[in-house]
């Protein structure tokens, strides 16, 4: 028996499957990710609607014999012609999407982690290009948020204190744990590698932007040193969670 369902999606990935056919990866907001084969060559009006970035209705008949899905169509509702036309916004926007895929969707609420998603990638489109670190960086915190990893920051968990609201606390990578400044002093020399700093000014950024849709990032700007902190201790905690590496940072 063959049927038919419709999704809310946003393309991920599109790769070439034998000569004519593409095998296109989705997230959508009724079921996490899903693939499905795209068939028809070069000219098929189709094959330029799948491509990544796209987020439309998708329809797809099933083969539940064959454990088969086959695109049958995608009408395109957000087109994002911005992402393909600046090396800044494509990079941003491909990490987004490789962080997506590389965590199966996020887990715990599928219209959420899609909505947070799409609206990211949404603002990325339009917004200027300064603020795209930000924005990434928003990702990266609001993603640890869906995964159920937001680390706690306001407190040592060595000596159990709670921080002052300006004071350093140092996020050991080892102990996957937050120290305070007197926390560390012994393990400064041993470990100093895997000790990430962040100081107040950031804690409360993260506090802020977890509260807000990605649209509104620009209103909450911080100073350079605190975001490279708050980016810096996001990319190692997202990393941990995927077990792989985001390259994001090093390609700016
Ligand atoms: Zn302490």
């Amino acid at each position: 028996m063959s049927r038919s369902k419709t999704y809310r999606a946003l393309v991920l990935q599109v790769r070439q499957s034998g000569e004519q056919n593409r095998e296109a990866v989705f997230f959508t907001q009724e079921e996490g990710i899903i693939r499905a084969t795209l068939f028809g060559g070069p000219k098929s009006k189709l094959r330029s609607y799948v491509s990544s970035f796209h987020q439309g209705t998708l329809w797809v008949y099933e083969d539940p014999v064959r454990n088969s899905k086959k695109i049958t169509d995608f009408d395109v509702q957000f087109w994002r012609p911005a992402l393909r036309e600046s090396y800044a916004r494509l990079m941003a926007g491909s990490t987004l999407l490789e962080i997506v895929l590389a965590s199966q969707g996020g887990g715990s609420s599928w219209e959420e982690a899609f909505t947070l998603t799409t609206e990211t990638i949404e603002t990325l489109n339009t917004i200027s290009e300064q603020s795209i670190p930000s924005l990434v960086t928003y990702f990266f915190w609001n993603w640890l948020k869906q995964l159920g990893l937001l680390p706690e920051l306001d407190q040592c968990q060595h000596c159990a204190c709670t921080v002052r609201p300006d004071e350093v606390v140092w996020y050991s990578s080892l102990k996957q744990q937050a120290l305070c400044g007197s926390c560390i002093t012994g393990e400064e020399h041993t470990q100093k590698a895997g000790l990430f700093p962040v100081n107040g000014g950031g804690r409360r950024w993260i506090g802020r932007i977890l509260e807000l849709p990605p649209s509104q990032i620009e209103r909450y700007r911080l100073d350079e040193p605190s975001l490279r902190q708050v980016q810096q201790l996001g990319t190692e905690l997202l990393q941990h969670a995927l077990g792989e590496p985001i390259r994001y940072w090093e390609t700016l």
